[in-house]
């Protein structure tokens, strides 16, 4: 396959199946089951990794041990060197890798090429405070003289999903390391070989072998062992709200810390003075990129009476015109879901609404039309208007093409429905009018709030959520915080006064 030729090192010499990544090497799985990686637009088998269990965990963490004295004690310009590094051989490797990550998630060539753009800022920010991390100093007399300093945890885990496996490696990856500490991530089962290329290609870089190690396999048999290993002293773990409920009990054994970044329900609110073409833009865009597999997704819709035949309309022609297809391809604006799971969960859910009424479809609610669409994970994008107040369309988070439109009274009403949900991810306002914004961003239960625009989550800012939607935050200065140990250490006063 020419990906795999395209990869050169970074890809393991054994040709018919992808190893796991430990202390530096390619390494055999201690079972002998593998996982089957295919193409969720063709179904074609793409790879096979191996299924991975608590003695692969054993060895990825001894590593990691072995590997976290010398990162440690190196200074944070050295280690954030390192980062930029890894950065500038990733963004010449984009043109390889993004091939990879669209053959093994499905999403159209320009966002695997952008979420790696994406992964690369992320470290370039971490390589950009490296040299500005510093600890406190404090004169407290009596007390005597304070110094608080950070130190390294020691090995941490990585867990993560499947829907942006690049971008989401480097939300973990760049401040556990900057901050000092060595690493065991396990990718999601359907797309291990973007982060498994990343890894070796971090080492190719400059990282020295231990200090990143990937165990793949399934959350039972390497993620579970992971929480619970007794060396491991934080696990930052992104994905549904349930497995974080798990591993939230899981961790509170050993008391190991948590990062927990979880599912979302974000709503929009679009009033009736908001730049309505910006908009449905924001609509299209913050739904149906990465056919609607994101966290911070605009999962539900309101929109002012006044407004609203006027933005359905406009929404129901740009979704019309929406390209579905191969990733591959050119012009595929949007492509299939990441697994059949997800494509049956999609499927099952609009059959719902269709036959319990609890909706209008304006737009899709099927597969399209088409031989192309046959074998793949196909769904399109989806309309539905006169949602029933208790929908799960607006109860739960729907990881896929599926927009629910709710009408409302007004910027009360709005806010009041937005907040009616046990999520508090993101959440968007779309106004001009300073008031409004004011009042949405004060009272909008969410990490993140965006104005006149929805989805962007930059490195430089603190990304987490609410309610159940996580405990924690990643990104941004404090996350050097999150992987550290603060140390205080006071020194008693001299004799006399100067
Ligand atoms: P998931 O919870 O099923 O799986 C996530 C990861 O956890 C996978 O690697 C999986 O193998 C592993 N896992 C599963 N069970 C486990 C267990 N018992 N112990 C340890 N690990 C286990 O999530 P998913 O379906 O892969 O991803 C989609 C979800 O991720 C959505 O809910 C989405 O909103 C969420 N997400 C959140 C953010 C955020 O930053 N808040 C970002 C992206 C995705």
């Amino acid at each position: 396959m020419q990906i795999k030729q395209e990869m050169g090192n970074t890809r393991n010499e054994k040709k018919d199946c992808m190893k796991m990544r430990i202390g530096g090497e390619w390494a055999d799985p201690a079972g002998g089951a593998s996982i089957e990686v295919t193409n969720p637009a063709t179904g074609e088998h793409i790879d096979r990794v191996p299924s991975g269990d608590h003695r692969d965990v054993d060895a990825a963490v001894a590593a990691a041990e072995s590997a976290f004295p010398s990162w440690a004690y190196r200074s944070y310009g050295e280690r954030g060197m390192i980062l930029g590094s890894c950065a500038r051989l990733l963004r010449e490797r984009i043109p390889a890798l993004a091939p990879l990550l669209t053959g093994e998630h499905g999403k159209p060539l320009v966002e695997a090429t952008g979420e790696l753009m994406g992964l690369a800022h992320v470290l370039e920010y971490y390589h950009s405070i490296s040299g500005t991390v510093h600890g406190e100093y404090r004169n407290l007399r009596l007390y005597g003289n304070a110094i608080v300093t950070h130190t390294p945890l020691g090995v941490v885990g990585a867990i993560i999903p499947w829907n942006m496996p690049g971008l989401l490696m480097g939300w973990k990856v760049g401040p556990a390391l900057l901050a000092g500490n060595t690493m065991v991530l396990k990718p999601a089962s359907s797309t291990p070989l973007t982060n498994l290329s990343i890894a070796a290609l971090f080492e190719e870089a400059g990282l020295p072998p231990g200090v990143l190690n990937i165990v793949t396999g399934s959350g039972k048999e390497v993620g579970e062992p992971l929480v619970l290993h007794p060396a491991v002293r934080k696990v930052s773990f992104t994905g549904q709200v349930e497995t974080g409920k798990r591993i939230a009990e899981l961790a509170a054994r050993g008391f190991t810390r948590t990062t927990l970044e979880l599912g979302g329900c974000d709503p929009m609110i679009v009033c009736d003075d908001a730049d309505i073409g910006e908009a449905v833009e924001g609509a299209v865009r913050g739904r149906f990129y990465n056919c609607g597999q994101v966290c911070t997704a605009v999962k539900r819709l309101y929109v002012f009476e006044d407004v609203a035949e006027r933005f359905q309309k406009l929404l129901a022609a740009r979704l019309a015109g929406l390209q579905v297809g191969n990733g591959m391809d050119p012009g595929v604006d949007m492509g299939p879901l990441n697994n059949a799971e997800q494509h049956r969960t999609i499927t099952a859910l609009i059959e719902g609404v269709r036959e319990g009424g609890e909706g209008t479809i304006v737009t899709g609610g099927a597969v399209p039309q088409g031989e192309r669409f046959i074998r793949g994970n196909f769904y399109a994008p989806t309309l539905i208007t006169d949602v029933a107040a208790d929908s799960p369309l607006l109860r739960e988070e729907v990881f896929g093409p599926v927009l629910p439109m709710v009408v409302v009274e007004g910027l009360d009403d709005a806010l009041a429905q937005a907040n009616a949900s046990r999520y508090g991810l993101g959440a968007s306002v779309w106004t001009h009018d300073m008031r409004r914004i004011t009042s949405a961003c004060e009272q909008l239960q969410a990490g993140i709030v965006w104005v006149n625009q929805h989805l962007r989550i930059p490195p430089e800012v603190p990304f987490g959520g609410v309610k159940e939607s996580g405990i924690g935050r990643e990104n941004g200065y404090g996350s050097i915080d999150d992987y550290s140990n603060l140390k205080s250490i006071l020194i008693a006063p001299g004799k006399g006064r100067p």
